[in-house]
């Protein structure tokens, strides 16, 4: 390996350094996320570390796509939504 190969070598480990996060970092994001996706606009664009988290880790992958589903249900009103005024009848 020459000084150059190196270099880019070095280059590229800082540059997914920079983009690494933890599981409960990705975890407190993932709602944004899975709105932005829901809006319709480019997560992984505006959320690079996120989107990357989420290709890198099973777990967190399982999570955004449990959290997508119940959004996406919710937006459709699929959902039973409780009938609070039933709590106030004599
Ligand atoms: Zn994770």
């Amino acid at each position: 390996m020459d000084s150059t190969q190196a270099s880019q070598w070095l280059v590229r480990i800082f540059a997914t350094q920079e983009l690494e996060i933890d599981c409960p970092t990705s975890a407190d994001s993932l709602p944004q996320f899975v709105d932005l996706i829901v809006r319709g606009l480019d997560a992984s664009r505006l959320l690079p570390r996120v989107w990357l988290h989420i290709q890198q880790c099973p777990n967190c992958c399982d999570l955004f796509e449990c959290l997508q589903d119940v959004v996406i249900l919710a937006d459709r009103a699929d959902l039973p939504r409780p009938d609070f005024s039933a709590l106030f009848r004599d």
